[in-house]
Formats: structure tokens, sequence, C-alpha cells
């Protein structure tokens, strides 16, 4: 994408200089714009021409009854899927009779930033009609970070060499007719017409729609309300009907003359307020945000990501390209879990479509390590949502024969959403996932409100789980057979070894945590026994070791199966999930994505250095990063072990999936997991940063062509800058008490008063692996020099 001519190379902007039609689909991803409870996709403002139409709430979706050729016993009837519900963002423009749409008349010139600075989507453009008059438009789009229910766009419009008529239609639209649906599995099913209207208004500037589903029983309500500057003379219509509210504004305009419309829209959902109550709520938005004004929200909107910017800017020297990846990555994924508020950060956030809306073990192994560090309220209260399904983990585990709670794979509202129990159900290692996500954001932050009320109920119920999967074998082993773990490629496993050491984490974290709460863990039926048999369970777990070739092999027998056959698999047949059947992907030596790697990243206390080494060198011939999942943790991986290039090329891979369309799905949506694959791939990756038990240690490396990489976390409640160069390193404890910490192994004491640098150490590598034929990461220095802007 970015190395389309279109798209300059800017340090604080995605920057668009024309508009190409071959690329609109993924312009709608890119420039999506969202705080974590709105997403508006990069819809052009007159609504047409577009690919996916997007407007999204968090966690409002349908139901759909989930297909089966054969019924099994357990398996889930229904599924969610998020909908587009009411189109605010349309303006539709006519110019003397002829409507704005830049695929006729002449487009002079049409420029998009999105601006990661200010936290708006901008546009300008000169267009010619048919009739041959020439106007200039210009756009300003908001989804306010302050005031979470509230969008809004500043709109004008200016003719040029002559007068004209102008009408522009300013819209709330309900059922907006939708692409026909992809074959593609990943692409996710938006049914068609989800919203019955309950209530339509128009009056003067403003107008209102409410809306229900039909089988999810949810209720929507969007209204918009306009400040209108134009010459004396304009007009104001306003109609409506069930799905339609629409304000116009028709002027006359001489050369000179400006119409500026600024449109507030204010979104609200439920599943339980009457619609009057959610009339009231969108209406009482409204005039919150009418208050606060377009310049308000504006300066709101600075304020809040200077703060942003100011905890968690990264700055990389000697890759310009990289350098915009990483601020347009920090920014999607804050947008994907600002103001979400127990509410779950989606796959694809809300950017697009795509998998159905769903949130995955993404959010707590890919999003939540990097929030918890930058923005630990955001990461508290996605746990909090998982805590809220709590009801339905349990239910989930009662009808899987299990104790505790079985969190979902996919799911937007708690139930499992999963069709294919092989890749759904039996991943189970979500569930150590949360478990790891809860630890991780306890001990980065010493919340101990959260533990106590949150952490504990989630880690015992989910080592009860792991208690009731597993069991201990004639040797003493604790196994866990049949389950599936991060690789999609491998199936039903036995002691899938990512899956056993996690298990092995979440029950040390429950014995842990039920002993430093023993009255609150005993009112949850906690007794000594039952922690007994965690701890018991947790010391004999299995982890298989293949001695033949001296490595961790990902589960009893993955190494005893017949390798892939790379060399017969055509470039174009990957990913392969859609070339190949899974029964003859599971039964043979080829990864989907990290899985052992993944292990070796979260549970490093499990491997010596040279077993971190000859795993990699053993997986990375067979890894052919099918899922955009991968590249983060191969990054991380090829750091530690001392492949900074190879590191560098994955760090590359992971910023640049939705720029550079990777995948060739961008146009359903943004890839959240991998655009926060980018902090991690520099901060665990090069920083070498790892947290455990209250520690933190850093081991940092940088590749040839990185001169200088700063980064900030927010530690225990002090915020720390970290600066590597390639000799040394230099921490700086900006505020707060004295903290310990690690350099390369070596203790050091960080207080406010003094910086502490230290030198890198050099680490010996091995040679570098090599990956699958025509799997290779792009290198980065074959990278074409990046264009200035
Ligand atoms: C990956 C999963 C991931 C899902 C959603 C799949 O392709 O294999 O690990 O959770 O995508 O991102």
């Amino acid at each position: 994408m970015i190395e389309h001519p279109a798209f300059t190379c800017e340090n604080w902007k995605l920057h668009e200089t024309e508009l190409h039609f071959g690329v609109l689909a993924q312009t709608e991803s890119l420039f999506a714009l969202s705080n974590g409870h709105i997403g508006l996709r990069g819809n052009l403002d007159e609504g047409e021409p577009c690919s996916v139409p997007g407007t999204y709430l968090n966690s409002f979706y349908e139901l759909r009854t989930l297909p089966y050729a054969e019924i099994g016993y357990g398996y889930p009837e229904s599924g969610q899927t998020i909908i587009n519900v009411t189109n605010g963002k349309l303006l539709r423009l006519l110019v003397d009779d002829e409507p704005f749409d830049v695929r006729y008349g002449k487009l002079l010139s049409h420029e998009r930033e999105l601006d990661l600075r200010e936290g708006v989507l901008r546009r300008n453009v000169c267009w010619t009609s048919p009739a041959g008059r020439t106007v200039k438009v210009s756009s300003v789009r908001m989804v306010s970070f302050t005031q979470r229910a509230i969008a809004a766009i500043s709109y004008e419009v200016e003719p040029v060499d002559e007068a004209a008529r102008v009408v522009v239609q300013s819209e709330l639209v309900a059922n907006e007719a939708l692409p026909d649906p992809e074959r593609d599995p990943r692409a996710g099913t938006v049914p068609p017409n989800p919203l019955v209207s309950d209530e339509h208004q128009a009056h003067g500037t403003t107008g209102l729609l409410i809306h229900h589903t039909r089988a999810s029983g949810l209720r929507i309500g969007a209204a918009m309300d306009h400040h209108v500057e134009g010459p004396d003379e304009t007009v104001i219509e306003s109609e409506s009907s069930p799905d339609i509210a629409r304000v116009s504004i028709i002027a006359l305009l001489k050369p000179g003359e400006r119409l500026r419309i600024v449109k507030f829209i204010a979104y609200g959902w439920s599943s339980t307020r009457s619609q009057s109550a959610l009339h009231d709520q969108v209406m009482a938005a409204l005039s919150a945000a009418r208050q606060t004004g377009w310049a308000g929200l504006q300066a709101e909107q600075r304020t809040y990501l200077d703060d942003f910017w100011a905890g968690a800017d990264i700055e990389l020297e000697g890759d310009a390209e990289i350098q915009q990846a990483i601020r347009f990555s920090l920014f999607h994924v804050l947008q994907a879990g600002a103001r979400g508020e127990r509410r779950p950060i989606p796959a694809k956030g809300l950017t697009g479509p795509g998998y159905d809306g769903h949130a995955f073990w993404d959010e707590e192994i890919f999003v939540l390590p990097m929030l918890t560090l930058i923005s630990p309220t955001a990461a508290a209260d996605v746990l909090r949502w998982r805590y809220s399904i709590l009801k339905q983990a349990r239910e989930n585990a009662r009808q899987l024969g299990l104790r505790g709670a079985a969190f979902p794979w996919r799911t937007i509202h708690g139930e499992e959403c999963s069709s294919y129990w092989p890749a759904g159900t039996a991943a189970f290692h979500v569930n150590a996932d949360i478990a790891y996500a809860v630890t991780h954001y306890i001990e980065c932050t010493d919340d101990t409100e959260f533990e106590q009320e949150i952490g504990l109920e989630l880690l015992v119920e989910t080592a009860r789980l792991w208690h009731s999967l597993g069991y201990h074998d004639a040797a003493g082993r604790f196994r866990i057979d049949g389950v599936t773990g991060p690789d999609e490629y491998s199936a039903l496993v036995d002691n899938n070894v990512y899956t056993n050491l996690m298990a092995q984490h979440n029950l040390q974290a429950a014995a842990a945590v039920a002993a430093r709460y023993p009255r609150e863990a005993k009112a949850l039926g906690v007794s000594d026994d039952e922690i007994k048999g965690w701890k018991d369970a947790a010391k004999h777990m299995f982890l298989p070791y293949d001695e033949r070739l001296g490595i961790t092999p990902q589960d009893d027998t993955f190494t005893q199966h017949e390798l892939w056959d790379f060399a017969r698999t055509r470039p174009d047949h990957y990913p392969l999930l859609l070339h190949f059947p899974y029964f003859d992907l599971y039964r043979k030596q080829v990864v989907k994505q990290a899985d052992l790697v993944l292990a070796m990243h979260l549970r490093g206390d499990a491997f010596t250095p040279e077993q971190k080494a000859r795993n990699f060198a053993y997986y990375e011939p067979l890894t052919v990063r099918d899922s955009s999942l991968s590249a983060a943790t191969q990054a991380v991986l090829a750091a530690e072990v001392g492949h900074l290039q190879l590191a560098y090329d994955y760090l590359g891979e992971t910023a640049l999936m939705d720029l550079d369309d990777l995948e060739h799905n961008t146009r359903n949506g943004l890839h959240i997991a991998s655009l926060a694959g980018t902090w991690i791939s520099l901060v665990a990756g090069f920083g070498g940063l790892r947290t455990s038990h209250g520690s933190l240690s850093f081991a940092p490396r940088l590749p040839d062509r990185i001169k200088r990489l700063t980064f900030r976390i927010l530690f225990l409640g002090r915020r720390l800058g970290v600066e590597v160069t390639a000799k040394e390193a230099t921490y700086h404890l900006l505020d707060g008490e004295p903290l310990k910490a690690r350099h390369h192994g070596e203790e050091i004491t960080l207080s406010p008063t003094k910086a502490v640098t230290r030198p890198i150490r050099p680490v010996k590598a091995n040679p570098s692996p090599s990956q699958p034929p025509g799997r290779s990461p792009i290198p980065r220095s074959k990278r074409c020099q990046p264009r200035g802007g």
C-alpha cells in the first residue's frame, strides 16, 4: 500500500495524495476512526464509491444459526455477527443538480490524511462536475476519545470560478446495501437488513433513528445535529422515514463564499433500556457535544492524544518507513481499546467485518501486553469484560463435562461462536492466555483491588478447568491430551507444550493468589485440597522432549510426522488453509504460526538459551506464517537468540501487515494483533523487555541499520524511558520511587535523579535459519528507500 505512489512517508500521518480505486477497499480500513466504542470505516463522505460500508458499535451484534451438515453434542448452535449499524457519516453533495461523485466529471485533486496527533481524518478535494462547475470540498472527521458516544464531521464546500447552487444532504441511514459475501472464511458474514425501525424523526437541523435487531434483542439509537454557516439565504429542510433521517442544506454560493457544516453524531445501544431511555441518551450526548462545539472537541482530542503519545511514543532512527508504521500501529491499537469500557477488543478492532467482529486470544496475548504497559486502565477494562462473561464460560465448561470456566475461542457476547470445534472448543489455551494477561496486568500495576475483585476468580475458575481437563498418568505426570495449540495446522494433539506451560503458569498463579486472599478464595469454594491439586498438577506437568533431535517437540508426536512437501507447494497456494484440506495439514510437520516459539517468549524461564536457539532453528523452516499473529513472536525470539537482521525483517512484516496489505485481506479490517506486534517486536524484541513476578528486565540489542530506539513504559505506577543505541542503553526513571531492574542480567537501580547507562552485550548467534521456500519475510535491506513527504 505504502509503496503505492499515492502514499508518502511521513512521521505523524498516513497521507494519500491521490485517490486510486484499486486500493479504495484497503484505505477504508486504514483510514478507519474509532474510540473502541464507535468505529467508522474510512468510507468517502458521500457514501459512494464504496467497497465495504462500515459503522460499528462495540458488541452490537445479530445472531445467526450456525450451519452444520451433521450436528454433534455440544456444538454451538448460534453465532454472533457484528453488524453495520446506522451510518451517520453520510454527507451527499449536489452541485447544480449533479451529484458529487468522484467517478464522474474530473477529479482535479484528492488528498486524504489520517493525522495521528490530532486524531482526525482530513480530506481535500477539487472536482469539476460533468457540467463544468468546479468546487472545493473539504472534510475533517473524528470519533471522539473524550466523549465516547460522539463522532463529528466538519464539512466545507466552496465554488471555484462560478457561482453554484449546492445541496448537502446529511443523513442517518440504516440497513445500507452490503457487498456479496466472500468465500474466504476469515471475511465475516454480515446479515442483510438486520435493523427493524422503532422510531424516526427529523426537525430543523436534527434527526434521529432508533432500531432494534430481530434476534439478539439489542436496540440502537443514532442522532445528529448540525451547525451551519453559509450565506443568509441558506435554507434547511428535514425529513425522515423508517431507515433514513435527512437534513438538507441548500445554498447559492458565489465564488469565494463557503458553506460550512459541522455535523455532530451521537450513538447509543442497549440490551435492556427502553426506546425512550435510549432516545434521551443519544439526545443528551448530542447536547453535550454541541455545547463543547467543534473547536472544543478538536482541542479535547489533541490533549487526549498528547497525553497518549507522551507515554507511548516509540522513536526509531534509521528507517523512516517503519517509524511511520510504528505510530500508525500504536494509534490503531489505541483506537481499538481506548474507550471499549468492559467490552472486548475484536481481532479487527472496529475497522471492518472480518472474523464477524469476534474477539479471540489475540486480545490477551498480543494486545494486552502492550496496553498493560502504556494504558493500564484500558487493559483492566478488557479483563473486566472477560470477568463479565464468566457465567457463559462456566456454562460452557459444564456442557463439556469440565469444571471451572471454559472461555470461548471466538465471541462477542461470551458464548462460543466457533462452529469448527477442532480449532475452536479444543483451543483451550485461550483460558491460560486470559490467566496470563491477568497476572501480567497485576504484576505490572500492583492493582490489588483488581486482583482481589477480578483476578482471583478468573484465575481460580481457569485453574479448575485445567485440573479437570488433564490427568496424572501411571507415572504421575500431568498430561493434557486432545487439545489444539496456537498452530492451527495441528489439531487435537496430546501435550501441546505451549498449552501445558501456560496451564502450568495458570495453576501456579491460582494457587498463589488463593494463598494471598484465603477468605475470598474460600468464598469461591477453594479448599486446601484443591490448591494442593493445582500445585501437584503444575509440578508434574508433562513437557515432551525429543532426545533424537535435541529439541522440544510442539506436542507428543509432532516431530514424528512426515514433513510437509514445501518444494511442491506453489507460492499461490498460501495461505495453505484456502488450498489444502485440514486432514492433510494436521498429519504433517507444517506450522501455521508461532507455537513452541511463542512458548519460548511467554515462558522463557522454562528453556535454556541453548534450547531456545536450537528450537528456533528447528521451527523456522516449518513455519509458513499463514497467520498475521506469527511474525512478532518470531521477531522476539530471533532477537533473543541473536538473529537481529531476521528479527528486523519480521518487525517489518508485522508493522506493514496492513499498510502493505501483506495478507490481501486488509479490506475486511485491520489486523489489530499484528499492529500490536509492532510494539512487541520493538519492546520485547530489540528492547528485550521481560516482566515476571513483578521484576523488570531488559536485554537490548539493535540490528545494524537502526541507530537508535527509544520507548516508554508505565511499570508499577512509574514512567520509564529507555534509549538504546548500538553500543549502550540508557534507562530514565521519569517519576516515582526508585526501582530495581536488570540489564542483560545485571541488577541496576533506577532513580528519577540519575539515568543509568550500560553497555550492550553482544550475543553469539548460530547461522541464520531458513524459512520454507518463498516464505521468508521481505528483507528490510531490499525495501526501496521511502519517498519524502
Ligand atoms: C489465527 C488465530 C487468530 C485468528 C484471529 C487465525 O488465523 O490462526 O490464532 O486468533 O486468526 O486473528
